[in-house]
């Protein structure tokens, strides 16, 4: 299989790289050259949104020290998304700290690892690790 088949493969078969190609539709609240992000079909929380690199990577343990950077990226991007979502870590003119939120990588079956392309969750609200599901 060429490069050109493999990208058309992961195309067809991953759900994310989907989103990432604009194939189907999805909530985006960001995008840039290497990442996107966009609010979980099925959230767990009131704010429950998914960063991922555009570029198909299957899980973080495919990640090596090539992919630092990027992971560095999705970091970065985690706590100005939750500022947007109303969900930011912020502390008051007392000096009590409110808000706040959860992030998440699932990686494996053991992981709850549902779909095999790299993603963050942040995930936000009052306790949002108590979820809603
Ligand atoms: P995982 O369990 O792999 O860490 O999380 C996968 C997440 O992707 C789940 O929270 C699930 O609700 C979300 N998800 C699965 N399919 C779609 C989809 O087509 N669109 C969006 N926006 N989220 C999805
Ligand atoms: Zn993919």
């Amino acid at each position: 299989m060429n490069s050109l088949q493999q990208l058309e493969n992961k195309l067809d078969n991953c759900i994310f790289c989907k989103i990432a190609a604009g194939k189907i539709p999805s909530k985006i609240i960001h995008e840039d050259e290497e990442l996107m992000a966009f609010h979980d079909i099925n959230p767990a929380a009131p704010v429950h949104v998914l960063i991922i690199p555009k570029k198909h990577i299957a899980t973080l343990s495919d990640c090596d020290e090539s992919h630092a950077a990027l992971l560095g990226k999705m970091m970065v991007l985690a706590p100005k998304l939750a500022q947007q979502q109303g969900c930011g870590y912020t502390i008051n003119d007392n000096g009590s700290g409110t808000g706040g939120f959860k992030t998440l990588f699932n990686t494996g079956p053991d992981g709850g690892q549902e779909v095999y392309h790299l993603h963050m969750h942040v995930i936000g609200g009052p306790h949002p690790w108590r979820g809603q599901r």
